[in-house]
């Protein structure tokens, strides 16, 4: 059985490098026992640096929260994969619906997977309708999200990809409700479906992680409930005591 995953997007926060570095250690203090669950903190690009510098036998890994396709160029205010895996930065987050919002497409998705594949970086690509809809219309939305992103992406690297359900209503201070667990589980088995379309019913599907207000309270179910590979995690992963106890009884869920 393959390790359980946990990312923390940390997004623009916190706000010194102080800070980050602080967050950081006492983060890594709290999962020191931790064996079967992978770690990985995605903090602002600025930041990594540091993190690199201290993270040296350290459990958790580090990762990006996004980066640029092209290797180099005239792209001002850009970065690109080869720049942040310098950085320390072993994954990436794709496709936040944050990163969407401001014009981010499915088209960038899968030009990113593909740069992030090129340099050795693992791709959290993050898929999720904004809205349900009672005719199951979010389905289209997410077959569109996974095509488009997916394309021409070899089948040998799939197993690589992490992809991150996060439904946009269920995520940050301004969601609805966080989704349940036999939501997700339709879901992981939609999109199963999907890249099996795509790639072949023997292709190896990608981990399916679930991303939406996650807390100490919902972790445990979407496990065993809901058969998720893992978490992407927000608000909590900013929290040292909400964080480590989320890891910690992730852990124990053996
Ligand atoms: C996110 O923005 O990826 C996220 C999951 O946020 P939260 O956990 O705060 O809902």
């Amino acid at each position: 059985m393959s390790k359980k995953i946990i990312i923390a997007n940390w997004k623009m926060n916190p706000v010194s490098k102080k800070e980050a570095e602080k967050l950081f250690v006492s983060i890594n203090k709290s999962i020191s026992n931790v064996k079967n669950t992978e770690v990985i903190i995605c903090p602002p690009v600025i930041y990594l640096n540091k993190l690199k510098a201290i993270s040296y036998k350290l459990k958790a890994k580090l990762g990006a929260q996004n980066f640029f396709y092209e290797e180099s160029g005239a792209y001002t205010g850009e970065i690109s994969a080869n720049m942040v895996y310098e950085l320390g930065a072993r994954y990436v987050i794709l496709g936040h619906s944050e990163r969407r919002i401001m014009g981010e497409n499915s088209d960038d998705v899968n030009k990113k997977i593909k740069a992030s594949l090129r340099e050795s970086i693992i791709p959290i690509v993050c898929i999720g309708e904004k809205e349900r809809d009672e005719n199951h219309n979010y389905l289209s939305f997410i077959r569109e999200q996974l095509e488009v992103g997916f394309k021409n992406i070899s089948k040998d690297v799939l197993s690589k990809i992490i992809i991150a359900y996060e439904p946009v209503w269920a995520i940050g201070k301004n969601a609805t409700r966080e989704a349940t667990p036999e939501e997700f589980l339709e879901m992981k088995i939609f999109i199963k479906k999907v890249l099996s379309m795509t790639f072949g019913v023997k292709c190896k599907i990608p981990r399916v992680i679930y991303g939406g207000s996650v807390n100490e309270k919902n972790v445990v179910d979407f496990i065993e409930k809901g058969e998720a590979d893992g978490f992407l995690i927000g608000r909590a992963s900013l929290d040292v005591k909400k964080f480590s106890k989320i890891v910690n009884m992730v852990e124990n869920i053996y």
